[in-house]
């Protein structure tokens, strides 16, 4: 879990893209932070439905995956009354904005991006430009609100540098405007696949995902299938296998479980066949409380789309105020 130090109230921002059902490592390593930050920051927290778009996609399955994780996101504990929970689509002001910024960023510094490089040398694919400019979108959903203070991951950390820099071309040649968001840091955990434990758990590869509505049996034969130790690990170290189930105990089971199985684990008395039951069980309880309200969340679109809508107009105004600051500082009519 994160520390989060309680100084003065930052403004912070994050989102999800609405792809496909959420899996525990997108609970554990996003969604659980989210609800922690929204007591100390000023939040907002939104679905990414352009971003989506630069992936492949269905337009039939795309509201029905918006309502989906805007069900995810409450259910795991975000409060519209503390958070501005909003829809990226449904404010206008980001492609505008966006269209600005890109009109001040180099094309080099986007080629440059480590994402967009491996996903240009993929064979059989070809990368939109949404894939090349997504780095500037990513700054207009920060910068459009402000925001000082950003949590990511390694793999987000030069996104976010072009952000800043967006922001400190803009300042410098249209006067102050943006702050220079800072990265948060936070120690996620990251989880890996069950059945490939060297590569990150992702919807992608769904068999080795277990996803926040898995329902108890499927979790259970999930878990029995992951691998453990498949080679010798070297010395001193677990094998990346029995290390994410290490990591999911810690996650989802008591203190005194963890002890006993690393305990077994140090002397060599170790089973998986004892360790994955315990563990599945303990994942089937943490999930429960998050299944039933999804449960219940799902069953009300209207419900789901109105905290949408009603984010979203409080998030476009503060979008348009910036809008109309950029528009009058770039000598544009108002
Ligand atoms: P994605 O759907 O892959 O864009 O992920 C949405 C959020 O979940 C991002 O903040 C990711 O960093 C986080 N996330 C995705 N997969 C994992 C994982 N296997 N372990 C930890 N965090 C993850």
């Amino acid at each position: 879990m994160i520390a989060i130090s309680k100084t003065e109230k930052q403004t912070t921002l994050s989102g999800i893209k609405p792809s496909g059902p959420l899996h525990i490592g997108n609970y554990l390593g996003a969604l659980r932070q989210f609800v922690a930050m929204q007591n100390v920051y000023h939040c907002y927290f939104f679905v990414a439905d352009l971003h989506s778009l630069t992936e492949p996609y269905e337009p039939k399955e795309k509201t029905a995956q918006i309502l989906d994780l805007t069900a995810s996101f409450l259910a795991a504990g975000l409060d519209p009354k503390k958070s501005t929970i909003f829809l990226q689509s449904f404010i206008p002001e980001h492609t505008e904005l966006a269209w600005i910024f890109s009109t001040i960023t180099p094309v080099p510094e986007l080629e440059r991006m480590t994402q967009y490089k491996d996903m240009a040398k993929r064979k059989g694919f070809t990368v939109n430009t949404g894939l090349l400019t997504y780095p500037v979108f990513m700054a207009v959903d920060i910068l459009i609100y402000k925001s000082t203070i950003i949590p990511v991951g390694d793999d987000q950390d030069q996104h976010l540098e072009i952000t800043r820099t967006i922001a400190r071309n803009f300042n410098r040649r249209f006067g102050e405007t943006f702050p220079e968001p800072k990265p948060l840091h936070t120690a996620v955990p990251r989880l890996m696949s069950l059945d490939n434990p060297l590569r990150k758990m992702s919807k992608s590869e769904p068999a080795g995902c277990i996803f926040l509505n898995d329902q108890p049996a499927v979790i259970e034969q999930k878990i029995k299938r992951a691998v453990t130790d498949t080679a010798p690990p070297k010395a001193g170290e677990m094998s990346p296998g029995v290390a994410n189930l290490f990591q999911l105990l810690q996650e989802f089971s008591s203190e005194e479980t963890v002890k006993k199985f690393r305990r077994a684990y140090e002397d060599g008395s170790i089973r998986y066949s004892e360790l994955k039951p315990v563990l599945a069980k303990d994942i089937i309880k943490g999930l429960k409380p998050f299944q039933k309200k999804y449960a219940t969340l799902i069953e009300q679109p209207k419900k789901l789309m109105s905290v949408l809508e009603s984010g979203s107009s409080k998030a476009r105004k503060v979008a348009q105020n910036t809008l109309q600051e950029v528009k009058h500082k770039i000598g544009l009519p108002t």
